[in-house]
């Protein structure tokens, strides 16, 4: 299982490639290791499927981002094989795949949205994980604007079609664009008691701000979607769900965030320094410092956020227990994402965590 995968390319990778002048950027290169560190498990890996097949809304899809760079992120969102071969290049073992976001959420439709997320489901297991399953897992979508229906789609995928858990993108739509619900609501608790009785985890992935929540982007729209927008959106969702109490009704729920935890380890501290000085109405109906739940229900990931430093803190903030490896395929590349967390300077006790065994015990690995 843990085999030394070989010949990941020696390709120079420079972190700040995007930033200039040159000059400005602190240009530090990464070089895959002659062998790439084999074994390594990734979560938040993206697909689309025969019956929901246009990927990414206004601030992440065609609309915004470089026709070249989408159009081989629209095939590879779809291509099993050179999906395959960019894993074993870069020492993936195994991927929990889950649908490109929004997904089901953005669905206006109660009844549409429950039919959606049981044939995306479907297709996810019989077009992907069944050809290669000691490869790809499985994320179930869910969908929340029918919380019992979600509760049961969830049962269903976990029992019936093994997969490990579910990945919510955000907020559901509720009949418009601006009808929606977050799911900290009332409501949704109902689906967190399953969640529970389950032991499986949901993770929190990011969608666009609401519409009438973007005035503050106008005329920079590269920053409503994943540049920006998605982590302030995504952290909100994750200070609403921690302030809510529900992980004082719910202790051992499980949550896993993308991308560095979305700024939390770094941000969240000022949070609940700042909350102290609030009135307590104000504050919410959690119990626990917002960073004993950060330590103790979440996980947070590599995806998409290949800096050392950051990663450092968020080590620091959480340790290696809660850290996993995941790339964001295909938004971004395993080659980049690999030949950084390879070659980081971290313990290989830390790395193996990291890379698969935080991985295996969370997801019930044989
Ligand atoms: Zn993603």
């Amino acid at each position: 299982m843990h085999r030394a995968l070989h010949l990941c390319r020696r390709v120079p990778i420079a972190l700040d490639a995007a930033c200039a002048p040159e000059s400005a950027c602190r240009q530090r290169s990464y070089t895959h290791p002659a062998v790439a560190v084999g074994g390594k498990i990734a979560l938040e890996e993206h697909v689309i499927l025969p019956s929901i097949s246009e990927p990414g809304a206004a601030g992440s899809g065609p609309s915004v981002n470089d026709p070249e760079y989408f159009a081989d992120v629209r095939q590879r969102l779809g291509d099993s094989q050179r999906r395959l071969e960019d894993m074993d290049r870069c020492g993936i073992e195994q991927m929990v795949l889950s649908l490109s976001q929004p997904g089901v959420q953005a669905i206006f439709d109660p009844q549409t949205a429950v039919e959606a997320a049981r044939r995306a489901n479907d297709e996810l297991a019989s077009h992907f994980i069944a050809a290669h399953p000691e490869r790809f897992l499985g994320f179930a979508a869910l969908p929340l604007q029918d919380v019992d229906a979600a509760c049961r789609e969830l049962e269903r995928t976990v029992r019936e079609l093994g997969f490990k858990g579910a990945m919510i993108n955000g907020y559901s739509n509720l009949d418009s664009a601006e009808g929606v619900q977050y799911l900290d609501e009332q409501p949704v608790w109902e689906f967190w008691a399953c969640v529970a009785d389950l032991g499986v985890p949901i993770y929190l992935h990011p969608r666009d701000p609401l519409p009438s929540q973007q005035r503050i982007y106008a005329g920079y729209p590269a920053l409503v979607g994943s540049a920006w927008g998605f982590g302030v959106e995504t952290a909100a969702h994750t200070l609403r769900l921690m302030l809510s109490g529900l992980f004082d009704r719910f202790p051992n729920l499980t949550v896993i965030l993308g991308h560095l935890g979305e700024g939390l380890p770094f941000l969240l501290p000022r949070v609940e320094h700042r909350l102290r000085h609030a009135r307590p109405a104000a504050r919410g109906r959690h119990t626990q410092p917002l960073m004993h739940y950060l330590r103790r229900n979440f996980f947070i990931t590599t995806s998409g956020a290949f800096r050392t430093a950051a990663l450092g803190d968020t080590l620091e903030e959480l340790s290696a227990d809660r850290v996993l490896f995941s790339v964001d395929y295909p938004y971004e590349t395993m080659d980049e994402q690999t030949a950084w967390f390879d070659s980081l300077p971290i313990s290989e006790a830390d790395r193996q965590k990291i890379g698969r065994d935080n991985a295996r015990k969370l997801l019930r690995l044989a």
